[in-house]
């Protein structure tokens, strides 16, 4: 709390110094916008909006904010930018810290400038002229470590695949690496332990992690704001790129697109691409061709279903990772009865250890038994949104691909508005990517179409029956 105040605090002051040295209309272009947001050590870092705002800055103001900085914090006081990459509802502002040089090492950058083949040698703007480096947040989670990873005859191949990136990304016949699998096998956990060693073995190199739909998302928000040149750019200057998930390009041509380039312009400069999906290239719709050739120039690998020494071994690393003692029957009855997916086996066993808790009941192998038989009930699938919209279309009698257009017909909006009703309440989908799938809209539209679905079951018994039989339907998937 205290630091908090401090930061707000300190900007405020250098505000001040600024207001009197510049127009009060660059104030506040420049810096109204401008938002302090955490101090640590000497190292004050602001939020800015764009990335053409940081050079600005830098290139007309950097004097003005050194010696004000200096005068808060002292000599040794510094400056880093984070600059928000995106800005759509509900994601965390995606940000690119860019510490400000002394003068010394302006005079001596120290990172050769990565030049675009793709357009003749213009230099990346991310990298700008006496920056010494610009630091990606790469978005990895530490527990998805190779280390916490089990190994089995089910993932063998990918896992020492992906060690063997891990140790000289770029540098393998494995590029991309293409992990895939069914849903809750490691995919995730296997592409992340890839990026984490690569960072633990050469901490100057720039990882990424990304899902396809936040690039996507992404790539929509560069399109709209048109800044897709700094959106390209800014991928294009990462060492390894790994990409959740790539199945959910299906169909979008234009984020293929530009996918395409950024791949070949890495796989070109020897970077290292990681790919998830939820099933080999062979089987993917939708991806064009160009790009599914690609994908198969490294390696595929699959992580298959674990047998059960691997889900118990996997059970065991988990409870030692939270101290926790299972039973050995309690914990095979676990591996035992759920056998296909990696997350519900996790799943069942946080249950049964929050059951026992609250119930303040020993963890038995009755309580597993009865546990279990709820667990497994309970866990249908999650619908998908896709699947919503198609019962609802079917239910109204409308071709699916008008629900997925931007008209306004007033019947198609309704069946839009009940379609993203449902998505909300029945999948983990965000807003954003709701209302992408439905015709394109904001996070605003589909939280009013679930407000005025609300409303009109308040209000209209017939409306309210449409959408309870719907829900059965949707249920019985
Ligand atoms: P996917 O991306 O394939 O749907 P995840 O990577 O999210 O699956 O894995 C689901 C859960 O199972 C995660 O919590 C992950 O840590 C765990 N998990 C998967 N494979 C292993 C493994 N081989 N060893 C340990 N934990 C694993
Ligand atoms: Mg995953």
């Amino acid at each position: 709390m205290e630091k908090e105040k401090d930061y707000v605090k300190i900007w405020a002051n250098c505000l001040d110094v600024i207001k009197d040295n510049v127009s009060s209309q660059s104030f506040k272009t420049w810096f109204e916008p401008i938002k302090p947001v955490k101090l640590s050590a000497n190292v004050l870092t602001i939020q800015v909006p764009s990335q053409f705002f940081y050079e600005w800055i830098e290139e007309h103001y950097i004097t003005l904010l050194k010696k004000t900085v200096r005068k808060e914090l002292g000599t040794e006081g510094r400056l880093e930018y984070s600059i928000i990459m995106e800005n759509t509802y509900n994601a965390k502002p995606y940000t690119v810290k860019i510490p400000t040089l002394n003068k010394k090492e302006l005079k001596n950058p120290s990172v050769s400038m990565p030049i675009d083949t793709a357009t003749g040698g213009i230099r990346n703007p991310f990298i700008i002229p006496g920056l010494k480096k610009v630091v990606v947040e790469s978005q990895l989670n530490p527990n998805y470590s190779f280390e916490n990873f089990i190994e089995g005859d089910c993932n063998r191949l990918a896992r020492s695949a992906g060690f063997a990136v891990s140790q000289k990304p770029g540098g393998t016949a494995f590029n991309p690496l293409l992990i895939y699998g069914g849903v809750g096998l490691g995919k995730t956990h296997l592409a992340q332990s890839i990026g984490i060693e690569i960072k633990k073995n050469a901490p100057g190199k720039t990882v990424l992690y990304v899902t396809s739909e936040k690039f996507t998302v992404q790539f929509i928000d560069a399109i709209k704001n048109n800044n897709t040149n700094d959106f390209v750019h800014f991928y294009q200057m990462i060492d390894a790129l790994i990409i959740d998930d790539v199945q959910y390009f299906a169909g979008k041509d234009k984020t293929q697109d530009v996918f395409f380039h950024i791949f070949n312009h890495l796989h070109q400069n020897g970077k290292q691409i990681v790919l998830t999906s939820d099933k080999p290239p062979v089987e993917m719709q939708g991806m064009e061709q160009r790009l599914l050739s690609r994908f198969k120039w490294g390696l595929s690998a699959d992580l298959q279903v674990p047998g059960l020494e691997t889900r118990i071994a996997i059970l065991e690393k988990k409870m030692y990772a939270d101290g926790v003692e299972l039973p050995k029957e309690v914990l095979e009855y676990l591996a035992y009865s759920i056998t296909t997916n990696i997350r519900e086996l996790e799943g069942a066993y946080i249950s049964l250890l929050a059951q026992s808790s609250m119930n303040k009941k020993a963890i038995t192998l009755e309580l597993a038994k009865q546990m279990i038989d709820k667990f497994v009930k309970n866990t249908a699938r999650e619908v998908s949104i896709d699947y919503i919209q198609k019962v609802v279309c079917d239910y109204f009698d409308l071709p699916i691909e008008l629900l997925k257009s931007k008209t306004r017909k007033r019947e198609v909006v309704q069946a839009r508005q009940i379609a993203m009703f449902f998505a909300k309440n029945m999948t983990k989908s965000s807003l954003a990517t709701i209302g992408m799938h439905c015709g394109g809209k904001d996070h605003a539209t589909v939280l009013h179409a679930c407000r005025t679905v609300n409303n009109l079951m308040d209000t209209d018994k017939r409306f309210k029956n449409y959408i309870s039989e719907l829900e059965k339907k949707i249920a019985l998937q």
